[in-house]
C-alpha cells in the first residue's frame, strides 16, 4: 500500500470509527454467533496474491463485525468494563504509526520519560504515597506475577534467580477466599506452587479476616515454611468486596511478608476523595496495581503497577547482555528491567491523552457517575419484593437474584440461570453470573463510557420483564 492509499483508507476508517460509536446501539451487545460459524467463513488458505483494501474492509464488516461482542456498548454490564474513549483511540493510532519499541530509554527516550511522568500523575491522582514507582504492564495478571517474583527474590536475597527453587523451602502466599484467579495463576508461574496458596476465610462483608491471616502465617512459620506474599484485594471480581488494608498491612509488617494490593477494577475509584478510605494503610504495602484499561477510559492494554522497592524490582529482572548496553546505563529508567517482557509498546501516550483530555475532574465525573448509577439501580432491585441483593455493593457493581414467594431454595438457582440466559439472549444488555455462598447470582456492573441513566432504566425494565415471564 502506498502512502496515498494509506491516507485515503485511513480517512475512510476514521469516518467508520465515528459512525460505529455513534450507532453502537444498533448492534446486539453480544452476538448470537455459534462456535465455528466465523471460522467457516474465513478462507482456509492465506491469499497468494495481494488483495484490495476495499475487499478486506468489506469482509471485516460482513464477517468479523457480526461476530463481535461490543464492549463499548452502553448495555455492556458484564465482567468488568474495558473502557476505551475517543482520545485514547486517537493516541493508539499514533502509537501504531510510530511503532516504537520502548524497551530501554535509548530506544525511545520520550516514551520512557512520558511513562515516568504519567505514572507519577496516576500515583498522585489515586492518593498513593510518593515512595511508589510506577510502570505500565500489559495486565494485572502480569503485575501480580511481577510482585510474586520480586517478593520471592527479596526474601531469598536474590539467590533463587540463580540457584532455582530446589531446596529453597516452601513459599506460602495468602489471599482472600474471593481472590481473582490471576493469583492462582501467578503463583504457579512464579514456581511457588498453588498448594501453597492459603485462602483466608471472610467476614460477612466478604472481606478477609485479619486474625485468620495471622493464624495462617503463624502456622506456616511453625511448620518451617516461608510466608512470602499476601495479596489484599480492593474490589473482588465476583462482588467487589474490599479487604481491610491497614489490619492486613500490620500483620505483613510484623512477619516481614510482602504485601501486594490488587485493585484492578476498583482502583480507578481512588481518584475520588470519598473512596480513599479503601487505601487506608497503603503505607504498609509493597506493591499495588490497578487497570486504567478497565474503568479509566484508557484502551486495553494499560495496567498501572506501583512498587516501593525499585532496586529489588530491577535486581529481580535485570539481565544485561552486551547488545542491550547503552551509554546512559542506570541513570535512566530502562523499563525492560521492570517486568517479564523485553519489547514494550508505547502505552504511556494514551494515558497522557486521556488524562489531559478529560482532566482529573472529567475522570472523576465518569467514575462517580457509574457508582451513582450502580447504587441507584441496586436500590430499585432491593425495593422490589420479588428480587434480592446477595452482597453489599460499595461501588458500581451488585449481585442479585429473582426470588418470588413460594419457591423453594433448590429451584432458585436454575430459575435464575434461565432468567440470566434470557436476558443475555435479548442482545440489549450483557451480564455475567457468579456464586455467592453457594447461591447462583446475577452480576451487573455499570462502566461503559456511553451508558446513561436511560440505559440503566432500560436494563432494569428488561431484567424485571425477563424474570417475571420466565418459568
Ligand atoms: C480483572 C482483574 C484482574 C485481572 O486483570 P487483567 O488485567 O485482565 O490481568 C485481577 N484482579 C482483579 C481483582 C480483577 O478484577
Amino acid at each position: 500500500m502506498n502512502l496515498d492509499d494509506f491516507r485515503k483508507n485511513a480517512h475512510r476508517l476514521v469516518d467508520w470509527m465515528a459512525d460505529y460509536l455513534e450507532n453502537i446501539e444498533d448492534y446486539p451487545v453480544k452476538p448470537a454467533t455459534k462456535p465455528g460459524e466465523i471460522l467457516a467463513r474465513l478462507d482456509e488458505k492465506a491469499p497468494t496474491d495481494p488483495e484490495q483494501m476495499d475487499d478486506i474492509f468489506r469482509d471485516f464488516q460482513e464477517i468479523i463485525l457480526p461476530g463481535m461482542t461490543h464492549w463499548q456498548h452502553p448495555g455492556f454490564m458484564a465482567y468488568f468494563p474495558a473502557n476505551a474513549s475517543p482520545p485514547s483511540v486517537l493516541a493508539e493510532m499514533l502509537t501504531a504509526t510510530l511503532a516504537a519499541q520502548c524497551m530501554s530509554w535509548q530506544t525511545s527516550p520520550a516514551a520512557t520519560e512520558l511513562e515516568e511522568r504519567v505514572m507519577d500523575w496516576l500515583r498522585d491522582m489515586t492518593g498513593l504515597p510518593p515512595g511508589f514507582h510506577g510502570v505500565i504492564q500489559d495486565s494485572a495478571s502480569t503485575s501480580m506475577l511481577v510482585a510474586f517474583l520480586v517478593a520471592r527474590e527479596r526474601l531469598n536475597e536474590f539467590k533463587t534467580n540463580h540457584s532455582g527453587l530446589d531446596g529453597a523451602g516452601r513459599h506460602c502466599c495468602y489471599a482472600s477466599a474471593e481472590v481473582h484467579s490471576s493469583t492462582d495463576k501467578g503463583i504457579r508461574m512464579a514456581g511457588l506452587g498453588s498448594d501453597n496458596l492459603r485462602k483466608i476465610p471472610l467476614d460477612e462483608n466478604f472481606s478477609m479476616i485479619p486474625a485468620e491471616l495471622d493464624k495462617a502465617i503463624r502456622a506456616d512459620i511453625a511448620a518451617g515454611h516461608k510466608p512470602t506474599c499476601v495479596v489484599a484485594t480492593l474490589g473482588s471480581t465476583s462482588l467487589s468486596a474490599i479487604d481491610p488494608l491497614r489490619a492486613i498491612g500490620e500483620i505483613c509488617r510484623k512477619y516481614r511478608v510482602w504485601l501486594h494490593v490488587d485493585a484492578a477494577w476498583a482502583g480507578s475509584a481512588l481518584i475520588l476523595p470519598e473512596y480513599r478510605w479503601m487505601i487506608n494503610g497503603i503505607g504498609l504495602a509493597d506493591s499495588f496495581v490497578f487497570n486504567p484499561h478497565k474503568w479509566l477510559l484508557t484502551q486495553f492494554d494499560c495496567s498501572a503497577f506501583f512498587i516501593r522497592d525499585k532496586a529489588a524490582l530491577i535486581r529481580s529482572f535485570e539481565i544485561l547482555p552486551e547488545y542491550l548496553k547503552t551509554r546512559e546505563g542506570n541513570r535512566v529508567n530502562n523499563y525492560r528491567d521492570w517486568g517479564p517482557g523485553l519489547g514494550r509498546r508505547f502505552r504511556a501516550l494514551k494515558l497522557w491523552f486521556v488524562i489531559r483530555s478529560y482532566g482529573i475532574t472529567g475522570l472523576q465525573d465518569h467514575v462517580r457517575r457509574h457508582i451513582d448509577m450502580g447504587h441507584a439501580l441496586a436500590k430499585q432491585v432491593e425495593k422490589e419484593p420479588d428480587f434480592e441483593l446477595l452482597a453489599p455493593n460499595p461501588l458500581a457493581l451488585f449481585c442479585f437474584r429473582y426470588h418470588p414467594e413460594n419457591i423453594s431454595e433448590d429451584l432458585l438457582d436454575s430459575l435464575n440461570e434461565r432468567i440470566f440466559e434470557a436476558i443475555n439472549d435479548s442482545g440489549e444488555i450483557y451480564l455475567t453470573q457468579t456464586r455467592i455462598n453457594g447461591k447462583y447470582a446475577i452480576r451487573l456492573v455499570s462502566g461503559s463510557p456511553w451508558t446513561t441513566r436511560q440505559h440503566i432504566d432500560k436494563a432494569w425494565q428488561i431484567i424485571k420483564d425477563m424474570a417475571r415471564k420466565t418459568k
